[in-house]
């Protein structure tokens, strides 16, 4: 567990994650590990914010001069609702889950999640136009759908209340089908955006019909494999969590506050 703060009692740093909960994350121990190889005397910490008090909470770090924060769940909403300025990506999506506080204008977001999962599949060399199987439609799936379409994927997707997958691809305006099962026959890699691992959920796939080399990803990380992971692996296919997901967007969030290329290497070793 990483140390927490209130976000009244938010200490000296330049960096934070916020979120609710927050303790968990992986986030500081990775980006102080990034931070000490760049040899910057800089620091990040992961801040406690309830649902609700999100633009009192990043108001409070601008004033104490911090430079950039994360945000994660539930937050993402909420902090784009409080920026003066976003990119085109994260107004498409309505959700960042990074924010610069010295922008020309105020204070700026972005979100990294979606480029950040692009890079992970360049990492895996699953290319355009490969067939990306993706289960979920929350804010998760949102942003991979969108990135995933809009790259070139074959996007197909299955999410247990079809109205809300049928929804997300009208708002996205992606061309996506949508699948009445989660089949993942066809599928190079079948990405698991639910929170299905979170309650142990089974999403009733069957991996016995796929593919040998089809990878599945699970965007969840925990210590050891998600139930969606497990049985894949038990069906011999190549496994990724989220931690890959973790290192990708953080990274992109670090390049964008600094200006410089950050050490991928260090930051995915640090959550070994
Ligand atoms: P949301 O609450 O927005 O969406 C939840 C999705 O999961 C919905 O599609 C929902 O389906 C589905 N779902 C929930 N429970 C079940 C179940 N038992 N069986 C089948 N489907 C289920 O969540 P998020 O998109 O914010 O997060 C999804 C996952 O991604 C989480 O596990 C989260 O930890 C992970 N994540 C990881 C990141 C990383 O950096 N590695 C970044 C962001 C998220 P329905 O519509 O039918 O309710």
């Amino acid at each position: 567990m990483t140390e927490a703060f209130r976000w009244r009692e938010a200490p000296h740093a330049q960096f934070a994650v916020i979120g609710s909960p927050v303790s968990h994350s992986l986030s500081p121990r990775m980006q102080n590990a990034a931070l000490a190889e760049m040899g910057l005397p800089l620091r990040y910490v992961a801040i406690e914010v309830p649902v609700g008090e999100v633009g009192e909470a990043l108001a409070r770090l601008r004033d104490l001069e911090y430079v950039g924060a994360n945000v994660t769940v539930p937050h993402k909403a909420e902090a784009f609702g409080w920026l003066a300025e976003v990119d085109d990506s994260a107004r498409r999506l309505s959700v960042v889950n990074t924010v610069r506080f010295s922008g020309p204008r105020g204070p700026e977001g972005i979100s990294t999640d979606g480029p950040g999962f692009l890079d992970t599949l360049a990492d895996l060399n699953v290319q355009p136009a490969a067939r990306a199987t993706l289960l979920g439609a929350g804010g998760s799936a949102r942003a991979i759908a969108a990135a995933l379409a809009d790259a070139g994927y074959a996007v197909s997707i299955f999410n247990r209340t079809r109205e809300r997958a049928e929804k997300l691809i009208a708002d996205l305006n992606i061309d996506a089908a949508i699948l009445d099962l989660p089949e993942v026959r066809s599928a190079d890699v079948v990405v698991n955006a639910t929170a299905a691992s979170l309650t142990g959920g089974d999403l009733g796939i069957d991996w016995a019909s796929a593919q040998p080399e089809t990878i599945a990803y699970d965007l969840m990380y925990a210590g050891g494999l998600t139930p969606f992971l497990l049985a894949a692996a038990n069906c011999g296919l190549r496994t990724v969590d989220g931690r890959a997901l973790l290192v990708a967007q953080g990274a992109r969030s670090l390049e964008w506050w600094l200006g410089r290329a950050a050490p991928r290497g260090v930051m995915t070793e640090a959550i070994r």
